[in-house]
């Protein structure tokens, strides 16, 4: 059976169970198999945090020579990487949260088509319902489908990357956006990503593509022109900063410890430390709501998360839906500190934004939190993935991950 784990323990045992195969994962994993037991379908865990990058690059390391893992690693460390070029370059998620493309009615019922399956091509309706029903794809999937809806549809991206957001259990805005616009041309000059029949055949299973009724791509399909030479992409100036590890806590002062989803497991995190007086769970209301099987997941992870930070810090963990309700219990429990682990460019920063300024008005201070993982490994995604990579893949080679977490 095809899982997704959604607790910390059962993501543990997953990684457990998939180590046992990461030595044959550079051959097989771009194959779409049914069930995916070719890899880890641990995305959704790590991408919130029920366990971190620095745990299973630590454990594969453990297990195996670099060499043997290498091309595991390499994935796990994309993540990060597009993390860190989204950092340096908020723009591109602004600029895409604001594209109007759906105005259009004809463009927005032929989306609803294809995201429903009803499209020409019997794979892709396949992977649109897959996507649909469980909140997963393989990775390859997403690539030939997100090209199916840009050069085969002529669909515009944003859509699609907003249909994914709302049903991927991994939902992350860097790696969704910037996947996106890597298959439409838009994210590294002079490449787009083209899906053809032969390719499709080639790591696509037999018996799912009998199932979904043959591939039904037209093979005279050319990609749509790519990047419009934006020169702001290449434009480090003004590269913000990225906040610093904890700040001290005043140990005179109330703390509350703020929990959401960008980071479900505290109690490995720099905020490990910290005795506050009540844990507040960040849990906001998106508009569109998410699909059922990620709202599901998200459930469980939460309410995984909050078992763990209360055991952990032993202080009740209360559930806010909106950053001024955070405030309001703030000033309730007498609070004179808030700390947090930083949230990354995304709809969870965009949540926030205002919500400085508010506490600092009632005399409440902010510390931003940062994992050692991200602040030393993301300075580096300033340009291409492999530069980044042979920056800390070395880094990985030489000393491992321990202590990054
Ligand atoms: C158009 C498009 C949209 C995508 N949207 C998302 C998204 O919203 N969220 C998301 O987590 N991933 C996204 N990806 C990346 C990738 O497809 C998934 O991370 C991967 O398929 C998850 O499956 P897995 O855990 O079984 O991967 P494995 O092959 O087992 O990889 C191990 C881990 O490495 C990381 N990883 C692997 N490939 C990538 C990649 N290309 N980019 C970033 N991290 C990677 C993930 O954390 C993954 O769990 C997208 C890719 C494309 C082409």
């Amino acid at each position: 059976m095809m899982e997704f784990p959604a607790t910390r323990q059962s993501a543990l045992q997953r990684l457990d169970e998939f180590l046992e195969e990461a030595p044959h994962y550079a051959a097989r994993r771009n194959h779409v198999l049914p069930g995916h037991p070719q890899v880890s379908r641990l995305s959704a865990a790590i991408r919130h945090r029920l366990i971190t990058e620095a745990e299973v690059v630590e454990a594969a390391l453990q297990k195996y020579p670099f060499r043997v893992v290498e091309k595991f690693l390499q994935e796990v460390l994309w993540r990060g990487y597009w993390k860190g070029w989204l950092e340096r370059r908020p723009w591109v998620w602004d600029g895409y949260g604001a594209s109007d493309a759906a105005m259009d009615p004809e463009v927005a019922a032929a989306c609803c088509e294809v995201a429903a399956g009803r499209s020409p091509s019997g794979i892709m309706n396949h992977f649109a319902r897959e996507l649909l029903a469980t909140g997963y794809l393989h990775n390859h999937a997403r690539m030939w489908w997100a090209s199916y809806w840009i050069h085969h549809c002529g669909l515009p991206w944003e859509l699609g990357a907003r249909h994914f957001f709302r049903h991927l259990l991994d939902a992350d805005p860097a790696s969704n956006t910037l996947g996106w616009r890597w298959v439409a041309g838009e994210q590294t000059r002079g490449k787009t990503y083209l899906a053809t029949a032969q390719n499709i055949r080639k790591f696509c299973a037999p018996e799912l593509l009998e199932q979904a009724g043959g591939v039904g791509l037209d093979e005279h399909v050319v990609a749509r022109d790519g990047l419009a030479d934006d020169p702001t992409v290449d434009d480090l100036n003004g590269l913000p900063e990225l906040p610093n590890e904890a700040e001290e806590p005043d140990p005179q002062r109330r703390i509350a410890l703020i929990l959401h989803d960008e980071d479900l497991c505290l109690e490995t995190s720099q905020a490990a430390p910290l005795r506050p007086a009540v844990v507040l769970q960040f849990v906001p209301e998106p508009e569109p709501p998410p699909s059922e099987p990620r709202a599901q997941w998200l459930g469980q992870a939460r309410a995984d998360a909050a078992r763990r930070a209360a055991a952990h810090f032993g202080c009740e963990v209360r559930v806010c839906r909106t950053p001024e309700a955070m405030t309001g219990a703030c000033v309730a429990e007498g609070v004179g500190s808030v700390f947090l682990m930083e949230p990354f460019v995304g709809p969870l920063r965009d949540q926030l934004r205002e919500w400085p300024a508010d506490l600092l008005t009632r005399g409440i201070s902010l510390g931003r939190l940062r994992r050692r993982w991200d602040s030393v490994l993301l300075p580096h995604a300033s340009r291409g993935f492999f530069p980044f990579w042979n920056k800390v893949g070395r880094m990985l080679a030489k000393s491992g991950a321990e202590g990054l977490s």
